[in-house]
C-alpha cells in the first residue's frame, strides 16, 4: 500500500498520525487598469484573441490561477506557517482578505 509521506521532510505519516493539509492558491490580481488602447481597441482585442487561441489551454489556465495541496507533518508546518515564502512578508494575514489588495 502507498505509504503517505510529509511532502516538506519525506517523513512518514502513519494512519491517525498528525498531518496538516496545505493548500494554496495563486490567482491573476486586476487592479482596473487598462492600457490606452486609443482608437484601435477591436484591432487589439482581435490581436489577443489570435494570440490566446494559439496558446495550450492548460498554460492559459495556469496563468490566471493555480492551486496546491501538500501535506505536512507538524514541524513542517510550523516552519511553513512561520515564514511560507522564505523572507517573504506577507501583505495581509488572516482569512479575511480577498478584494482587499485593491
Ligand atoms: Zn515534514
Amino acid at each position: 500500500m502507498h505509504k503517505l509521506r510529509c511532502n516538506g521532510c519525506g517523513r512518514e505519516l502513519p494512519k491517525g498520525s498528525l498531518k496538516y493539509i496545505v493548500e494554496i492558491r495563486t490567482f491573476a490580481d486586476f487592479d482596473g487598469y487598462l492600457e490606452d488602447y486609443g482608437d484601435n481597441v477591436d484591432h487589439d482585442i482581435n490581436e489577443l484573441l489570435s494570440a490566446m487561441e494559439d496558446m495550450d489551454a492548460k498554460a492559459l489556465e495556469e496563468d490566471v490561477v493555480k492551486d496546491f495541496i501538500y501535506i505536512l507533518c507538524k514541524r513542517c508546518r510550523d516552519r511553513f506557517a512561520d515564514d511560507p515564502l522564505k523572507g517573504g512578508m506577507a501583505a495581509f494575514e488572516g482569512t479575511d482578505v480577498k478584494g482587499r489588495v485593491h
